[in-house]
């Protein structure tokens, strides 16, 4: 049995869909996938154990595990016994070598072809996590295993397109010459995606050249004209994650009537300037009056409930991650949609792909990934074993885990981490076959979540710390604070609650100070780090910090709420962040003012703050 079977579609036949010979060559590929998820979820530790033995392989002459001892083993004791736990800031000093240009076997023994730059970030900047060429085919793989899945389910996406929001984001380049960039820009500009085969089950309504355009506005202005000038055919409608939908969605809201005009006339708005946006659009939008019309009728009501359907009316479920950080998302897509199912097919990042959901149609509530054991070597620290630091000696194997517990993911990749803490929280909900099958409970630390931005609280301290100071000259102090992630607008932004302490008798009122607490609404964005100021600037899917400030007392109003409803008077620690309505309704009655950020913190794609490991 080989590791990485070779699943991918390029057979000439699928590049002719209508043909007989076609549909069956689908058939049996599907068949053919799926008898390879039966493989792998059936030996899950056999293909572990020789995952393990070819990494270490490898990798074996690379400087990490030479430093570890390993000494040419590749069997699980010896890496048991020698490997120990990592966390990025272990492996930064290795990673900085390579970004800086050293080409030696630092921690792979193939070479490292770029960065991935996470959006977990290590002291404000993102992670840059090493890869190599050969990941992509392993990623391609696992997505080539989500349509024979979803089409047990759901039959007939074959007949039909997929209005699925793709973008790049910008890349930079490290000090020695590696290029920078988020994984699925990565994928996205890859020849696996430039150059694939047709596939009738991924068929998108977005010509490639609007995925690849790197301006946003006029990425998603193109991928929306296309979309709806071929709404009867879409089948499904999505984004990665649901806040992208939703910013797909408000871009709607806000670009319905040139969208209209364009369609009306089938020709493209002069905002989109680039060439091959412009030729790529040019084979699709033609004159329409009739869904010009549609387009204004459906809109101008100001009645935004069910848009999607009446939009896409062929819609059979919205394709978009809604588990961890984004099922803060779900009522408000269940209203653009009118409720449609929303199928959450992959768990993913930077580091590694891991794995797919197998019942995709399922609940989001129920939602369980099963980790495909060839895409990498994975071990798990017990919660309550992480809770105090942890030690490699109690990480559990794959195949090891138990139904019900609480892990902590940690990662052996063919780009050469070892045995790495992604910093991610999972459940163990059941087996498929013997494949355990996770429920993702929550990423470590992460207090507040937009869109990829991850804040902890320590961020969230800093900033306030910042901010605050800007109040001195007033004689006014923070004396508490918590927050939440607002996302009953699009899109959604962070509140932070403030209560102060005024110092003199004229303190803390008055214009100058509501323009300083205007200020420290900026000054907190400056202080937060880099994905947060990109998605603000560059993406613009997160929207002005605001500041409410609460009147005198409200934070022991709090208190005595939690006690009220039985926490320890001893214990009690001001949550830095809340989600529970009654709570959030106490503090929101107890609001005298509210500021927001007056202008964009500062961000550039270039720069060290990008490159830097
Ligand atoms: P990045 O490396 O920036 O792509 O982020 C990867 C992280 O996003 C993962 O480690 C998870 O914390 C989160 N993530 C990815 N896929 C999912 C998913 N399906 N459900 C919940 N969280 C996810």
């Amino acid at each position: 049995m080989a590791v990485m079977t070779d699943v991918s579609t390029t057979s000439a036949a699928l590049r002719s869909p209508a043909s007989p010979q076609a549909v069956a060559t689908v058939k049996e590929v599907n068949a053919e996938k799926l008898r390879f998820i039966e493989e792998m979820t059936s030996n899950v530790d056999a293909v572990q154990e020789r995952v393990l033995a070819e990494i270490l392989g490898r990798n074996t002459e690379t400087e990490y595990l030479t430093k570890c001892g390993l000494a040419g083993a590749t069997d699980r004791a010896t890496f048991r016994a020698k490997v120990p736990m990592a966390t990025y800031e272990d492996l930064q000093p290795y990673i900085r070598r390579i970004a800086d240009g050293d080409r030696s076997p630092i921690l792979s023994g193939h070479p490292v072809s770029e960065f991935l730059t996470s959006s977990g970030t290590s002291a404000g900047e993102r992670k840059l996590m090493p890869t190599i060429e050969d990941e992509l085919n392993r990623r391609q793989l696992l997505y080539s295993l989500q349509m024979p899945v979803m089409n047990l389910y759901v039959p007939g996406l074959d007949k039909g397109k997929v209005l699925h929001f793709l973008f790049v984001k910008s890349e930079t380049r490290t000090p020695g010459g590696l290029t920078a960039r988020p994984v699925l820009t990565s994928y996205y500009k890859s020849d696996h995606f430039k150059n694939r085969p047709f596939d009738a089950y991924n068929n998108y309504t977005s010509p490639t050249a609007t995925i690849l355009c790197a301006d946003a506005f006029q990425s998603m202005y193109a991928q929306m004209v296309c979309g709806l000038c071929q709404r009867i055919d879409v089948l499904r409608v999505g984004a990665v994650f649901a806040s992208g939908l939703l910013r797909a969605i408000r871009f709607f809201q806000l670009n319905w009537e040139q969208l209209a005009a364009d369609i009306e006339g089938g020709a493209l708005t002069p905002q989109v300037t680039d060439p091959s946006v412009r030729e790529a659009v040019a084979g699709i939008l033609l004159p329409d009056p009739e869904l010009a019309e549609l387009i204004r009728a459906e809109c101008s009501k100001g009645d935004w409930a069910g848009i999607i359907t009446r939009i896409w009316p062929n819609t059979k479920y919205l394709d978009v991650i809604v588990t961890g950080a984004m099922a803060q998302y779900i009522p408000t897509l269940k209203y653009y949609s009118g409720g449609l199912p929303m199928a959450c097919t992959m768990y993913a990042s930077s580091e590694c792909y891991f794995g797919i959901n197998l019942r995709p149609m399922c609940d989001p509530s129920e939602v369980s990934y099963t980790i495909m054991p060839n895409m990498g070597y994975f071990e798990f620290l017990p919660v309550d074993a992480a809770a105090s630091g942890g030690d490699a000696s109690q990480l559990v194997d794959l195949a090891g885990v138990e139904a019900g517990r609480e892990y902590e993911l940690v990662i052996t990749t063919y780009a050469g981490l070892n045995r790495y803490r992604v910093g991610d929280v999972l459940r163990v909900t059941g087996f498929h076959n013997a494949a355990p099958q996770f429920q993702f409970v929550r990423r470590k630390n992460v207090l507040l979540s937009i869109e990829s931005d991850k804040t902890d609280e320590a961020e969230l301290q800093r900033a306030v710390e910042r901010a605050s100071a800007l109040l001195r000259p007033h004689g006014a102090t923070v004396v508490e604070y918590t927050s939440q992630a607002y996302t009953k607008s699009i899109p959604g932004h962070y509140v932070i609650y403030w209560e102060l302490l005024a110092n003199g008798p004229a303190a803390g009122a008055g214009a100058a100070v509501d323009k300083t607490l205007d200020r420290c609404c900026l000054e907190m964005e400056e202080a937060l780090n880099t994905v947060y100021r990109q998605s603000r600037v560059a993406d613009g899917s997160i929207g002005p910090l605001e500041i409410r400030v609460v009147r005198s007392g409200t934070f022991e109003e709090l208190m005595d709420y939690a006690i009220s409803r039985g926490a320890s008077i001893n214990q009690y620690k001001v949550p830095r962040c809340v989600t529970f309505p009654p709570i959030i309704e106490l503090l929101d009655s107890r609001v005298v003012s509210s500021h927001f950020s007056p202008a964009l913190p500062h961000w550039t794609p270039a720069g060290s703050e990008e490159c830097s490991a």
